[in-house]
């Protein structure tokens, strides 16, 4: 079985990109198992960016076909803040909750019509050598005026999809990982990673 490793610490990420891949064989590590590699800085500009920087430093450091994702979300009102520092946007190490408390400060008053947001997910993979390659996926939505919902993780509680009117946090985790942005961008993922393989095997 081959070997990937998924580029994250990050509990929430990590279960749905598990969740998304279960169906292929693929021996899936994560970061968690490479406890000798810290913090990878992510001094990108763009999720793209940030996505390749962690793909290509962790796929060196392994040895191992590596999957990395930048990820964050994008409120039009703000300019497409937090965009990528969502992780950090009340701060370095700051919870989600404080991300939250933060955005919805930001928006207080701000009426529904100019609430407008998108999640963004850019992946990249990478072997020790080369870069694969990186595909994108997004999601539309909108910011609700309260945290609802108990599910998912980040800013999950405040984003209401288009077409389901309810936040990413109430709906079931097999509904959510059909149509977010990572899992568009997992599926489109995996199909460059099988291609790659493919192309190896017949090479
Ligand atoms: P990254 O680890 O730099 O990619 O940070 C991603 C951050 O974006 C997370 O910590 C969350 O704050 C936010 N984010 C990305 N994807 C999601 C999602 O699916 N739900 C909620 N928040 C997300």
């Amino acid at each position: 079985m081959i070997d990937l490793v998924i580029a994250t610490r990050n509990g929430g990420k990590l279960r749905e990109i598990r969740a998304m891949a279960s169906h292929i064989e693929l021996n899936l590590l994560s970061l968690d198992d490479f406890k000798q590699i810290g913090q990878i800085k992510e001094s990108g500009k763009t999720f793209e960016e940030n996505a390749v920087l962690k793909a290509r430093t962790v796929a060196k450091k392994t040895g191992i076909l590596t999957l990395a994702d930048d990820s964050g979300l994008e409120v039009e009102h703000l300019n497409d803040q937090p965009g990528i520092y969502s992780a950090r946007f009340a701060g370095e190490k700051a919870s989600d909750y404080a991300n939250n408390e933060k955005l919805l400060e930001l928006l207080r008053d701000v009426p529904p019509h100019h609430r407008y947001a998108r999640f963004v997910c850019t992946i990249a993979l990478a072997t020790p050598e080369t870069l694969i390659g990186t595909v994108t996926g997004t999601c539309e939505g909108m910011i609700g005026d309260k945290l609802t919902g108990s599910g998912g993780f980040g800013y999950d509680p405040l984003f209401i999809v288009n077409n389901y009117n309810q936040t990413f946090a109430e709906l079931r985790p097999e509904i959510k990982n059909k149509i977010s942005h990572r899992a568009k961008a997992i599926c489109k993922a995996l199909i460059m990673l099988e291609n790659y393989l493919i192309e190896k095997q017949n090479t």
